[in-house]
């Protein structure tokens, strides 16, 4: 289980915009359902941005 990039599926519409934002690189779209995943959440700066950029707040990062 995620505990530091928390995505919720239900809110994510697929925009891409956490993506394309995150500087580590580790958001990305699922090829199915086009949902934001996260892969090595270890990696994650904890600044947030995606939590900002996120159309829907989909996205929380826990500090
Ligand atoms: S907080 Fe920053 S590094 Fe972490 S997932 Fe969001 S954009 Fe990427
Ligand atoms: S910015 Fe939000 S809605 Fe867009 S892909 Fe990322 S989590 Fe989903």
């Amino acid at each position: 289980m995620n505990k530091i990039v928390l995505i919720n599926e239900d809110l994510c519409i697929g925009c891409g915009k956490c993506v394309k934002l995150c500087p580590k690189k580790i958001l990305y779209l699922d090829k199915t359902n086009k949902k934001c995943k996260v892969s090595d959440e270890t990696k994650c700066d904890k600044l947030a941005g995606c939590q900002r950029i996120c159309p829907v707040k989909a996205i929380r990062i826990i500090k």
